[in-house]
């Protein structure tokens, strides 16, 4: 952030009085160049008029370049259209010399030169002296002048000084601003690592406050969303595994009293062994039917993904339930009904919402009255087909309607396990339900009787 910060601030600058300053250097030598033509115009102009450049003395003339020459603290050299030097400021040539330069020569063609030695700091202008007659233009000399751009030079020294206060004051800022904006702006992001870190280190019960800019408050909104949320997990798991081992404690505990009440009597009758022994085997069959759900729970949990899809026909599916429980409500002289509004195919794990809606017919039966019945309906829609299980039975009390639902719930611990519950059906049940993306909802009166609506996608989501 830093570097960002660093970059995207004085890089721009940098470039940007690089530009001025190099705009300046040019603008002041072409400006220099146009002083320079107009001022051999200007002696041109003096010259032609007096037959100066054809070796005419003439003192003001002289004086007149060498006050140009000073000025621009330069050198002029003239030169006649023999090549024969007129005046040179610097007094190194005399009237006797020539001076043949390819500058000079193209002079004669009319045309002028501009050098910029940038080593030595000078502009050199060579500019023809030109005669205009009516009738024609001829060149009758050339004039040389050089400027010293040691001034222009010294002004862009102090202009890139000037400059370079200036940035390295800004860049400074920048520097200082950068420090600044980008510890504020990852403070919060640290605090969020070191709660992150924390939490892995297994402190599930801390929350974190970070104050911060809008998005930073967000994140961490949802870190205690997402904290709070594992809290709970864990909260369910923690009661699940004692819920567990209670469960499996129970019919083992008996199991011992029974066996070792046996063992402490001496000549125990037979019917008496029998009797115990009885009890013991039903003991492990309770056994039995707890590890049975509870490993069709953690396999359901466990292959989450791994749904076994198939178009069903769900008439059939719940005809074929309806006729394997008759039985065991005929023994409770329960009526069982059956109605099918329409045919329904679907989407869905045979096996698993087999014993899904078992389980909710199971019970409806279970939790009945003598001579009660159970009603099982099944419609759809275009998009759902829904299954309705009602009965006239015990009814759940409202305040645990939601609580029948959780692992190892039972309203009443005694029926329940008469009847061979364990409290994990409607858990197993819920399960599958949300396994096909699907949704369950109870309505019951208590000593009135309960009904189980279930609503199922007809084709299957795939978890994302
Ligand atoms: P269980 O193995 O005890 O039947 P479930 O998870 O299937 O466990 O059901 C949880 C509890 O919900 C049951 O113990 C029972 O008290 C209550 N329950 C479920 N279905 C019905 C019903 N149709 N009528 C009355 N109570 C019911």
């Amino acid at each position: 952030m830093l570097f960002v910060f660093i970059i995207v601030g004085i890089i721009p600058l940098y470039l940007f009085s690089y530009v001025l300053l190099n705009n300046y250097k040019e603008k002041a030598v072409g400006d220099r160049f146009n002083q320079m033509q107009n001022q051999i115009i200007m002696l041109s102009n003096l010259m032609l008029p007096t037959g100066y450049l054809t070796l005419a003395d003439v003192p003001e003339i002289d004086a007149e370049i060498n006050r140009v020459a000073e000025f621009y603290q330069g050198r002029i050299v003239v030169v006649n259209n023999n090549l024969n030097i007129v005046e040179d400021t610097y007094g190194l040539y005399d009237e006797n010399k020539y001076l043949v330069s390819k500058e000079v020569i193209q002079c004669f063609s009319g045309n002028s030169s501009k050098v910029h030695d940038t080593e030595n700091n000078y502009l050199i202008l060579t500019q023809p002296i030109i005669h205009t007659t009516e009738e024609q233009k001829v060149v009758v000399g050339a004039i040389v002048m050089n400027s010293s751009t040691k001034d222009i030079q010294s002004t862009l020294v102090s202009m890139e000084q000037r400059a370079s206060i200036f940035i390295l004051a800004i860049t400074m800022f920048i520097v200082i601003f950068a420090i600044y904006f980008s510890s504020k702006l990852t403070k919060p992001l640290t605090k969020v690592v070191s709660s992150i870190d924390h939490l892995t280190e297994g402190y599930l019960d801390e929350e974190v406050s970070i104050k911060g800019y809008y998005e930073i408050e967000k994140i961490s909104d949802s870190f205690n969303k997402m904290i709070s949320r594992m809290q709970k997990i864990e909260n369910t798991r923690q009661e699940f595994v004692s819920n567990v081992s209670h469960e499996l404690k129970t019919p083992i505990t008996s199991i011992k009293v029974l066996a070792e009440s046996l063992l402490m009597q001496e000549d125990v009758p037979v019917e008496v062994y029998r009797e115990f022994l009885i009890d013991i085997n039903k003991e492990i069959e309770r056994e039995n039917e707890i590890i049975n759900d509870l490993l069709s729970l953690v396999k359901l949990n466990k292959t989450a993904g791994d749904m076994n899809i198939s178009s069903i026909n769900i008439n059939e599916l719940l005809e074929q339930i309806l006729k394997r429980l008759r039985p065991l409500a005929k023994k409770q002289s329960i009526e069982m009904v059956y109605e099918s509004f329409r045919p329904v195919i679907a989407e869905v794990d045979e096996v698993k919402l087999s014993l899904a809606m078992t389980n909710l017919i199971e019970n409806a039966i279970k939790y009945n009255v003598p001579d009660g019945w159970v009603r099982v309906s099944l419609n759809a829609d275009h998009k759902y087909f829904y299954i309705k299980v009602s009965d006239s039975g015990i009814g759940i009390p409202e305040d645990v309607q939601d609580l029948i639902f959780e692992r190892f719930y039972r309203v009443d611990k005694a029926r329940s396990r008469e009847s061979g519950g364990t409290g994990l059906g409607l858990a197993i049940t819920k399960n599958v339900i949300q396994m096909h993306r699907g949704a369950i909802k109870v309505y019951s009166v208590e000593g009135e009787g309960t009904t189980f609506n279930v609503r199922i996608p007809l084709n299957y989501i795939a978890q994302s």
